[in-house]
């Protein structure tokens, strides 16, 4: 492996922070970088200037058996360390990675296009405090003892699974694994990850922060593509789970390749999540009203490439023209830019294929009727940016039957309706196949409490949206996914219960 450093990125005004990535990434397997077997490499374009940047290991099935076979040698000690051991060492993760911030923050902003102002204010700061959250709630676990007579006890052991599968997308790439790592390594087990193609180099820039921190073999990462290494990864016999953010289209595969293992899955799937503004919300020269109108806005927000992408905005009707011109005064305001400038607010879409997509639902939507209030385009910021994927953040009015408002786009686009009462709103807002995310706003809190136990999604959020604390449990209702994440309740999805059932009694059993 080329040990060179390929270049060096400094944020415009940021403090001075710079990333360093090396030109060449191995695997991770062992603790060390290795060479993919077959030799493959493949570049690595940073979307903020549309340039390769740095090459990373081509996995295919090979790379995936040598993975997993270090894991399971470095869990035969992992699996027995206590927890006060791993609580440690994921302490010292978020430590290390707290020392390292700035540098995170702008490597990840290079590789995905994100603000950078958004990698230093929450995707690290979440993903350290992930750490410390698992680090704090793995040592408050108990297992829990039954007296089921006088003589006999049912005692439970929760143990961990053994060595899991975990595959991840493009859109945070450091705070989507650290959701599953965190988890999982504080219950014990040992890991191979596949990042996402388009955002590889992100989570090895971090295992030249972290690595020595963790036993070797311990978290493993296998980069490649998803047929070629994701699909070996997730049917692979060895594996006693697999954990997979993504589409739901490869949701349904995944599932597939776990049946053959009968393995457990979890799936974080899409979403096509409402927001919705009950008319008590607008109110001249109020700051609930305008905070109802960054809410508004937050369809742009890590340049609209979340999950939960509040890309439906549904508005009663006896307020809809003012909040509207309100919110597309909201909107014309973002500041979109390079990436890298802690002023800007929307930066570049993750990869060219994004880019092309959501510009084909531009057109999909004016060819279905729905008409475009601002935006609409691809944005050409000039200069060393020319070739980078920026895009307009956009808003279209129209019914919730048009595909832009069924159809994820994942990007700035935010598709707009209106509603005349509760029922209606109700009604729009769970007319989709997903349910992942919901944001309700109301200064009353029976309406606000009412949509949000009537809305057929995991997390809704209540005059607020885009949150995402370790300790508020996240996962989607209908195709949005199977199992939650965050949350004490995630040590479930990685461990096992034993129980020992005891007999303490001297005489027979009776029975023969
Ligand atoms: P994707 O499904 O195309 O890819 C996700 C990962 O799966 C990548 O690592 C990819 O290489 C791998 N993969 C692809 N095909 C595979 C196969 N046949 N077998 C095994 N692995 C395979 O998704 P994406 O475009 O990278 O990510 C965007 C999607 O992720 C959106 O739908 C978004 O809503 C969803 N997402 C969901 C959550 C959540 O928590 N629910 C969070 C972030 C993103």
């Amino acid at each position: 492996v080329d040990e060179g450093v390929s270049s060096v990125y400094a944020a415009p005004g940021s403090r001075g922070a710079v990333a360093e990535y090396r030109t060449r990434y191995g695997h991770w397997i062992g603790g060390e970088y290795v060479d993919p077997v077959k030799g493959q490499w493949f570049e690595n374009i940073s979307p903020v200037n549309g340039k390769p940047f740095c090459e990373v290991g081509r996995g295919t099935s090979e790379d995936i058996d040598r993975a997993v076979d270090a894991a399971w040698k470095a869990f035969a000690t992992w699996g027995k360390t206590s927890p006060t051991e791993r609580s440690n060492m994921l302490l010292k993760i978020a430590d290390r990675m707290e020392a390292n911030l700035e540098k995170i923050a702008v490597a990840e902003t290079w590789e995905n296009g994100k603000p950078v102002r958004e990698t230093l204010a929450a995707d690290i700061p979440l993903a350290i405090d992930h750490f410390r959250y698992f680090a704090g709630v793995l040592r408050a676990q108990e297992g829990g003892i039954s007296q089921l007579d006088e003589d006999t006890v049912a005692y439970h052991f929760q143990e961990p699974l053994g060595v899991v599968g975990q595959i991840i997308p493009w859109n945070f790439p450091i705070l989507m694994a650290v959701w599953k790592l965190a988890p999982a390594l504080a219950a014990g087990n040992c890991i191979v990850l596949k990042p996402a193609e388009q955002t590889p180099a992100s989570i090895l820039f971090l295992m030249d922060i972290i690595g020595d921190l963790i036993p070797a073999g311990v978290l493993n990462i296998v980069n490649g593509f998803g047929i070629e290494a994701g699909a070996p990864l997730a049917s692979h016999k060895k594996i006693r789970k697999i954990a997979f953010t993504g589409e739901t289209t490869t949701g349904r595969l995944i599932m597939q390749y776990a049946s053959q293992n009968l393995i457990p899955v979890t799936l974080e799937l899409g979403g096509k999540s409402p927001n919705v503004f009950f008319e008590d919300v607008a109110r001249a020269n109020d700051s609930f009203y305008d905070k109802a109108l960054e809410g508004f806005s937050f369809f742009a927000l890590n340049n609209g490439e979340v999950c939960t992408c509040p890309s439906r905005a549904l508005i009663q009707k006896s307020v809809y023209d003012q909040l509207l011109g309100d919110g597309i005064e909201r909107v014309r305001a973002i500041r979109q830019g390079n990436p890298l400038d802690p002023e800007t607010m929307i930066g570049a879409q993750a990869s060219n294929d994004q880019l092309e997509k959501i510009l084909s639902y531009m057109d999909i939507g004016r060819q279905g009727g729905a008409k475009v209030l601002i935006g609409g385009e691809r944005a050409d910021l000039g200069g060393d940016l020319t070739d980078g994927y920026y895009v307009q953040p956009t808003i279209f009015e129209g019914t919730n039957d048009m595909r832009i408002f069924q159809e994820e786009i994942f990007g700035p686009v935010l598709s707009v309706t209106s509603f005349s009462d509760f029922d209606d709103a109700i009604s729009i807002a769970n007319d989709t196949l997903y349910g992942l995310g919901a944001g309700v706003w109301s200064r009353d809190m029976n309406t606000a409490y009412r949509a949000g136990r009537a809305i057929q999604a995991g997390r809704v959020w209540t005059n607020t949206y885009h949150q995402y604390p370790a300790h508020a449990a996240f996962g989607g209702y209908k195709q949005s996914g199977i199992g939650r994440e965050n949350h004490l309740k995630m040590l479930d999805h990685y461990q096992q219960t034993k129980n020992l059932l005891v007999s303490y009694a001297e005489g027979p059993m009776g029975f023969f």
